[in-house]
């Protein structure tokens, strides 16, 4: 455990790989791990099953207030539950990857999720000395006072190809083309209501397009024990000299 309790804050689009790296540092360090994403999924898949229409703003904000949800903070086990009953594969399904934005883009939607989101990390922090949360507003609004604040991006390119090789096992034309949507488009939509395409001040942004998941998470690790400076352009590419040149090219 930490000598102090700390939250490492990881924000970035779909198929940045923040999910994957998120939960490896957390294992890393011995921390929890919040998956905020899987909050607001829930929430759209408990909406479908109760055929509120996603559209009705008022009746899915009701919904969110009443939600049942567990989240399960242990990264070797994080588990999503509702009622009960556990949606962790339920919330990955397309039909919720397709709809959740329309959820997510609910203000009051947004304020119950994140109240729930704020006390999950005071909860971690008392009990394991600290959590790694990682979604598309954490760096910004739920914690901006999280002790380590790092916006994970990737080209658009290396993101659905990351995404269509996680779904369909493959990416050729026609993985990248069903993967479209649920990368562009969603992120297109999510960015309506949180700013996660550039890192805001005082929050390290690392490019993962070049970088392998160890990489990336020696990277996220390397911030986290401070062997990085806090620019506002963010750090150096591991491996490679902090030139001016490399920074153009980010
Ligand atoms: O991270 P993941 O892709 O599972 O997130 C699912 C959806 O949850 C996003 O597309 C976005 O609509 C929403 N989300 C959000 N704010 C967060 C985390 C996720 O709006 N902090």
């Amino acid at each position: 455990m930490p000598d102090a309790p700390i939250t490492i804050a990881i924000d970035g689009p779909s198929g940045s790989g923040k999910s994957s790296v998120s939960k490896a540092v957390a294992r890393e360090l011995g921390l929890g791990y919040l998956d905020t994403g899987a909050m607001y999924r829930a929430l759209a898949w408990w909406c479908l099953e109760r055929e509120i229409d996603l559209a009705d703003q008022p009746s899915v904000a009701q919904a969110a207030r009443e939600l049942p949800l567990v989240m399960g903070t242990d990264p070797d086990d994080s588990s999503v539950r509702v009622g009960g009953t556990d949606v962790g594969a339920a919330i990955r399904e397309t039909r919720i990857s397709e709809q959740v934005s329309a959820v997510a883009t609910n203000l009051d939607v947004r304020a119950e999720l994140r109240r729930r989101q704020r006390e999950l990390i005071e909860q971690e922090r008392r009990r394991h000395g600290g959590v790694v949360v990682e979604g598309r507003d954490i760096t910004t609004v739920v914690a901006p006072d999280a002790e380590h604040r790092i916006l994970v991006t990737a080209s658009e390119d290396a993101r659905l190809s990351r995404r269509a090789t996680e779904l369909h096992g493959a990416a050729a034309a026609e993985q990248l083309a069903a993967t479209h949507d649920q990368v562009v488009r969603r992120d297109r939509d999510d960015a309506t209501v949180s700013a996660f395409f550039e890192p805001a001040d005082g929050v390290v942004g690392l490019d993962t397009s070049d970088l392998t998941f160890e990489q990336s998470v020696r990277a996220v690790l390397d911030i986290v024990h401070g062997a990085v400076p806090v620019t506002a352009a963010g750090p150096p590419d591991p491996g490679t000299p902090h030139t001016p040149d490399a920074e153009e090219h980010r």
